[in-house]
C-alpha cells in the first residue's frame, strides 16, 4: 500500500460538500430541484446558425434560472428532419427546424407519410430567413444551377433540412443522384474544407446568413455564390406556402459583391404538446424580455424583431404557454 498518496477520507468529502453549499446557497444555486429534467434543445452542425441560435436560447433561459428552476441542454444535430424525428419520440423538448419539414411533418406527408401527422408539434416562435444556397468552387466552371448535372456536388447528409430541400429541388428540375459524379453526403460541418480541398465541386446548405460554414470556404479559397433561380424554383414558390423569394445579401463573403437571389424557408423554434405550459412559457419570456441576447448572438439572427416571430398565421399551431406570453404582452391580440 502506498502510504504517502493521501486521498480525502469520507469526513473532508462532506465538509467540503457542506463548505460548498454554504458559498452557493447565497447564490441560489444550492437546491437544483432533483426531479427537473433539462429542456433538451436540438440544433444542427456548430457551422450552421441553428446551434449558437440555439446556444442563445438556452443561456437567456438559465439566466432565469433561480425563479424558475428550469434548466437546458443544446444538442448539435444532423439538421432538420433528424431534430422532428428526435421530437417526435421524446429525445428532444425544443429543436429548430425548417419551415417545409415543419409543415410536412404535422402533415405527415412526404418524406413523413409513414408515420401519423405529428399532430403534437408546435411552434415556440419564428426565428431568421434561411435561403437556399449553392456555393461553387470558381474553377468549377459552375455559373447557373443548369451547371450542376455532370458535377460533384455535396447535397448534404440525410436527415439535414439542406438534403430535403435539395431532393425537393431536384425533383422540379428532373433530376435524379446519377445527375452528379458520385454521391457526397458530407455533413454541413465538413462541406466548407472539402469544397477547398478539391474533393466537391459545390455544396448546398439552407442556413442562414452569414453563417460560418461559407464563411470558411469563402475565406480559405474561391468560391461564388450561384443564383438559385428559374422557372422550376418559380414554380415551387408559387405552389407551397412555406417557400418564398429570398436573397442572399451581397457583400457578406469575400469574392462575393452582390446580392444572389434565391428561394428560403424559416427556421422555426418548435416543440411539442409534452412541454408543460409554464415551462413554454418560461423560454418565451426569458428570449423575449433580453431580445437583444439574441439578436446579438449571431450576426444571422441581428434582423429579427419581436413582431415577426410571433404569429398565429404559423402552419403550426404555437404552444399555448407561448402563445399566454404574447397575448400578455400584447405581441399578439
Ligand atoms: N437548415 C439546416 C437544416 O435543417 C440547418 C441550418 C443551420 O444549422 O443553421 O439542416
Amino acid at each position: 500500500m502506498d502510504r504517502c498518496r493521501w486521498t480525502p477520507g469520507p469526513r473532508l468529502g462532506t465538509l467540503l460538500v457542506m463548505l460548498l453549499l454554504t458559498v452557493l446557497a447565497p447564490m441560489g444555486l444550492a437546491q437544483p430541484p432533483e426531479d427537473q429534467e433539462a429542456i433538451q434543445i436540438g440544433t444542427g452542425s456548430h457551422d450552421g446558425v441553428y446551434f449558437p441560435a440555439g446556444n442563445a436560447i438556452c443561456r437567456l433561459l438559465l439566466r432565469g434560472f433561480t425563479e424558475h428552476g428550469l434548466r437546458c441542454q443544446v444538442l448539435s444535430t444532423g439538421g432538420s428532419v433528424v431534430n422532428l424525428g428526435m421530437l417526435r419520440n421524446g429525445e428532444l423538448d425544443a429543436a429548430i427546424v425548417q419551415s417545409d419539414w415543419q409543415y410536412h411533418a404535422y402533415q405527415g406527408t412526404p418524406p413523413f407519410e409513414d408515420q401519423p401527422p405529428f399532430e403534437h408539434l408546435r411552434t415556440l416562435f419564428a426565428l431568421h430567413d434561411e435561403p437556399f444556397t449553392v456555393l461553387a468552387r470558381t474553377d468549377s466552371g459552375i455559373d447557373t444551377l443548369a451547371d450542376l448535372p455532370g458535377k460533384r456536388v455535396n447535397i448534404g447528409n440525410p436527415g439535414s433540412g439542406q438534403r430535403a430541400t435539395m431532393e425537393v429541388l431536384m425533383e422540379a428540375l428532373g433530376w435524379g443522384l446519377g445527375d452528379f459524379v458520385g454521391l457526397n453526403e458530407l455533413p454541413a460541418g465538413e462541406q466548407a474544407q472539402a469544397l477547398c480541398d478539391d474533393e466537391v465541386d459545390a455544396i448546398v446548405f439552407t442556413v442562414g446568413h452569414p453563417n460560418a460554414s461559407i464563411l470558411e470556404s469563402s475565406t480559405l479559397c474561391e468560391v461564388r455564390l450561384i443564383p438559385v433561380e428559374g422557372p422550376a424554383v418559380d414554380s415551387l414558390v408559387a405552389s407551397h406556402p412555406y417557400y418564398f423569394e429570398a436573397e442572399i445579401p451581397g457583400g457578406l463573403y469575400r469574392g462575393n459583391p452582390d446580392p444572389v437571389p434565391s428561394f428560403g424557408v424559416i427556421g422555426m423554434f418548435s416543440t411539442t404538446t409534452a412541454l408543460p405550459e409554464e415551462e413554454a412559457y418560461e423560454v418565451v419570456k426569458a428570449v423575449f424580455e433580453e431580445f437583444d441576447g439574441l439578436r446579438y448572438a449571431h450576426p444571422a439572427l441581428g434582423r429579427l424583431t419581436p413582431q415577426t416571430m410571433v404569429s398565429t398565421e404559423f402552419a403550426v399551431p404555437l404552444h399555448p404557454g407561448a402563445e399566454k406570453y404574447y397575448r400578455e404582452k400584447r405581441l399578439l391580440r
